[in-house]
């Protein structure tokens, strides 16, 4: 087990599902954490009493608000932008606001957030995406605006990685497969369906998920960047 004991770190979209486990596999390896929540406030400030954690309620689809919180933490060692939403339906009929929010959400505040952490950063520090499978593949019908907001991850991903490569810094995105959370539970309506896409028939655990983030994040990732990568139980196989 690595620790973090030296690290700052924080969580973009932290109160719930896979960006709590992550908060709580870096408190528990001894860093120092916040995270950000929208509007779960009864389960950020759990897991706050829970993991020693700091909740800033910063919601990422308000660039102010969200590059406020990012400046006001000081220099960030390990940035993990989690915080996502989903919005899946005929694009014909869906509505354009929640597409629009998505995007906001999905595309834009990860980039503005990375931007943000980048300029004090200290050398060798972590930058890391939540995106998804579905940005290499989608194997069903009414995915293709979420899938648009996790493709466009990967260029960030790339292009970043490349401007902050002299310091040492590094960018990757983790790309999660069906996982256990409020989003996509495990025993939901659309489960039987998103396993018969995977090679080993099971939702991930957010814990798997966290420890990958914290493989990255560690020193043996130092030279991992610019990378997709994915845990998915084969699903993009
Ligand atoms: P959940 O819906 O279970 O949790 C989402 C988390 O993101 C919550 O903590 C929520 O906080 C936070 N969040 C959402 N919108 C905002 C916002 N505008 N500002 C700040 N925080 C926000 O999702 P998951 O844990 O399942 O997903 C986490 C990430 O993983 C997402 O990016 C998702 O796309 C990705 N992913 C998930 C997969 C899955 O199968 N579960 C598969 C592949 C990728 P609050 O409730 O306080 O608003």
């Amino acid at each position: 087990m690595t620790s973090f004991s030296q690290s700052k770190v924080l969580v973009l979209g932290g109160s719930r599902g896979i960006g709590a486990a992550i908060v709580s596999k870096f408190a528990a390896d001894g860093a120092n954490v916040a995270f950000t929540y929208a509007g779960s406030a009864d389960a950020a400030a759990a897991l706050a009493e829970k993991t020693g954690a700091r909740a800033i309620k910063a919601d990422s689809a308000d660039r102010t608000a969200l590059t406020g919180a990012i400046a006001a933490e000081g220099p960030i060692d390990i940035l993990v932008i989690n915080a996502g939403t989903l919005q899946l339906g005929d694009p014909l009929t869906l509505d354009a606001d929640a597409i629009d929010h998505m995007i906001d959400v999905n595309i834009r505040a990860p980039y503005f957030a990375a931007v943000e952490a980048a300029r004090s950063m200290p050398d060798n520090g972590r930058i890391l995406v939540i995106g998804s499978t579905n940005g290499d593949r989608v194997p069903f019908e009414g995915g293709a605006a979420y899938a648009m907001t996790k493709s466009a991850m990967q260029g960030m991903v790339r292009g970043l990685a490349r401007d902050f490569g002299a310091r040492g810094i590094t960018v990757n995105s983790v790309q999660p497969g069906p996982t256990d959370t409020d989003m996509n539970p495990a025993e939901g309506p659309m489960a039987e369906t998103m396993h018969g896409f995977m090679a080993i028939k099971r939702h991930i655990h957010d814990r798997e998920v966290a420890d990958y983030v914290a493989f990255l994040a560690s020193p043996q990732g130092a030279m991992i960047t610019g990378s997709m990568q994915t845990i998915d139980g084969g699903f993009a196989a």
